[in-house]
């Protein structure tokens, strides 16, 4: 019965205790000295027909006593009601931590009794004073679930803080009968790696830590902040009834990063992508909650505005999965098909080469974008056999047709490579081994960029682009406008053309922007000593319009669309043919 924490088998107080199994308990004070020599707390208590008290303790039981007696509400009384209860069987352990309800002053307290005696009624009590260790756990807590750069939760606390409000949100439903909906605002800082890169980690933090001034100035008392990553902060919010609370409160936090934030001589003003998830207290779990305001983050980062999750993307998100499943399957049994644009000189309106675009025509779903399966891809990591299989096909396409065709038709054919599939794959050995298992010149391929290959490791993407120009091969740059393009980088990369995107090219008559944009393009490449080709032209003005401007090739609807292997051929055969006549 006795606890044995403190009654170590042989111990001198066990000893002690086993010569107290007298008859009749020893009233005087001796008898119980060996307390005193006890290294903690403690004291012996009795129960007879007066009731419980205390019998004798040693010095350190007396001092706890007399701490909590002036500072908390623990005092004899109670220790004799733990005895009672234990007494009454109403606790099952003679082990107690009891903390004080006293947050200014905490207090720690373990507390075993262990009951002996002939007739069981003497107790001994021990404490032992855990306040000191509690501090330095609950430092040490609030140290591992708080972010140290600005001192919001960070992601394992801001989970357990909702989750604690959450449950006393339950508690008050419960008591009112009603169900409490609560959402999960996300806010994303824009270009933060982008930053930290040209402004130095130290000012990347300065940023963050202004970000979060601001936004902790626009929060109310019972929101909770957080900061879940890098550049990822969270907002925990209660919600009345009201349906565009999320977006006003959105708005709220918003309006504090509207004006440019000042960080050692810099302006640098912040964008940010807002989205948020709404649940309901009881029912919804709060993790998924999170993830479904990251799914609504993903769009608002595209989108540029505020983004509230709608269970109709959680589809989406299962299609993307098998999407997945059936790509790899696709790859694998040749499913997928290379289409071939034709690419035209806007001044001789002779075929320049082809763009190699994927095709997937799926047995069951039909034809599937690669617009949809390309970003399916790269984040599966299958971009790296997607990317090798149309670098060997585009190479294969170019030597069967000079094989079929009259000699000397020097076109080119252009293959898209993503950025994921620079960073992943040995794309020298890709397109290596692609020219030599076709046995074509590598100037017959122009390797399609975009900026984003940059982005993260410009230095390394200049490595892979040298080597790639070192096995002869053409480089464009694709989607030209649309990524953060560094300017002065873009002289140092040997880059040969320029795309144009077909965002600026589409309706460039019209829009006066359009048209600045696409003729600094084009005077750019100029002083850059690069070809340019734009994309997306549908119309003959747009190609009277862009041939003017001194743009080299164009491509588009208006010329013709991805067209088979086999069209693409007979295109090129028939402008062939009428160039001779
Ligand atoms: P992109 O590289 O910008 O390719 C040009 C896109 O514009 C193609 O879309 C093409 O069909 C379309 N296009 C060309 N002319 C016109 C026009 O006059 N009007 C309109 N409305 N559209 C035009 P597509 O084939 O749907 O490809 C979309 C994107 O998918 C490509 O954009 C490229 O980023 C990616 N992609 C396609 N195939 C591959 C591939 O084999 N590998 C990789 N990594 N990406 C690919
Ligand atoms: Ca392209
Ligand atoms: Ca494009």
């Amino acid at each position: 019965m006795w606890d044995k924490t403190i009654f170590a088998h042989g111990s001198p107080i066990t000893q002690q205790l086993q010569s107290l199994q007298v008859e009749s308990v020893p009233k005087d004070q001796a008898h119980y000295a060996w307390l005193h020599s006890l290294p903690i707390a403690a004291a012996i208590f009795i129960r007879n027909s007066e009731g419980i008290k205390k019998l004798s303790a040693n010095q350190k039981f007396e001092t706890i006593l007399t701490v909590d007696r002036c500072e908390t509400s623990l005092n004899e009384a109670h220790y004799a009601a733990l005895v009672e209860d234990l007494y009454q069987g109403k606790c099952e352990s003679h082990f107690e931590c009891w903390q004080s309800p006293d947050p200014v002053r905490p207090r720690e307290l373990e507390i075993n009794i262990a009951q002996f005696g002939e007739q069981g009624d003497l107790y001994l009590l021990t404490v032992l004073d855990r306040t000191a260790e509690g501090i330095s756990r609950r430092n040490l807590r609030r140290e591992m679930l708080s972010d140290s750069l600005t001192g919001f939760f960070n992601r394992s606390g801001f989970e357990e803080e909702v989750e604690r409000e959450i449950a006393q949100m339950q508690l008050r439903d419960q008591a009112e009968q009603s169900i409490s909906k609560y959402a999960i605002i996300l806010i994303d800082l824009a270009r933060f790696s982008r930053i930290n890169e040209s402004v130095g980690s130290i000012a990347g933090d300065e940023l963050i830590i202004t970000v979060a001034s601001r936004l902790r100035s626009r929060i109310r008392c019972n929101e909770i902040l957080g900061r879940l990553g890098g550049n990822e902060f969270a907002l925990f919010l209660e919600l009345d009834d009201e349906s565009d609370t999320v977006e006003r409160v959105a708005d709220r936090l918003r309006q504090g990063l509207t004006e440019p934030c000042q960080l050692s001589g810099l302006e640098i003003q912040v964008e940010c992508a807002f989205a948020a998830a709404v649940a309901n207290v009881g029912t919804d779990d709060p993790s998924e909650t999170v993830r479904f305001a990251q799914i609504a983050l993903k769009r608002a980062k595209t989108s540029k505005c505020f983004e509230l999750y709608s269970p109709g993307s959680d589809d989406n998100l299962r299609r993307r999965f098998s999407i997945e499943t059936d790509l790899r399957r696709a790859l694998k049994n040749g499913e997928l098909d290379l289409h071939y644009q034709p690419l035209i000189d806007m001044k001789s309106g002779e075929i320049n080469g082809f763009e190699a675009l994927a095709r997937w025509e799926h047995p069951d779903r039909g034809f599937i974008s690669p617009i949809d399966f390309i970003p399916v891809a790269e984040e599966s990591g299958l971009i790296v056999p997607l990317g090798r299989w149309a670098l060997e096909e585009a190479a294969k396409t170019i030597s069967a047709w000079d094989a079929r065709g009259p000699a000397n038709m020097p076109f080119k054919i252009s293959v898209n490579m993503s950025a994921v599939q620079l960073v992943r794959d040995d794309v020298i050995d890709a397109v290596s081994s692609a020219i030599n298992g076709a046995g074509i010149n590598g100037d017959r391929l122009t390797i399609e960029l975009t900026e984003s290959a940059f982005v993260s490791d410009p230095e390394g993407a200049k490595k892979i682009l040298d080597s790639l120009k070192a096995l002869d091969t053409n480089l464009a740059m694709d989607d030209f406008g649309t990524g953060y393009s560094n300017l002065a980088y873009l002289q140092q990369l040997p880059i040969d053309v320029l795309k144009i995107d077909r965002s600026f090219v589409n309706g460039m008559l019209e829009d006066r922007d359009k048209r600045a944009i696409v003729r600094t393009v084009l005077s750019l490449a100029r002083a850059l000593g690069m070809k340019t080709t734009a994309e997306g032209i549908e119309t003959i003005e747009i190609s009277d319009a862009l041939r003017k401007l001194g743009c080299t090739v164009g491509q588009g609807y208006l010329y013709a669309k991805p067209l088979t292997s086999e069209a693409a051929y007979s295109f090129l055969e028939s402008s062939k043919a009428s160039e001779t006549c």
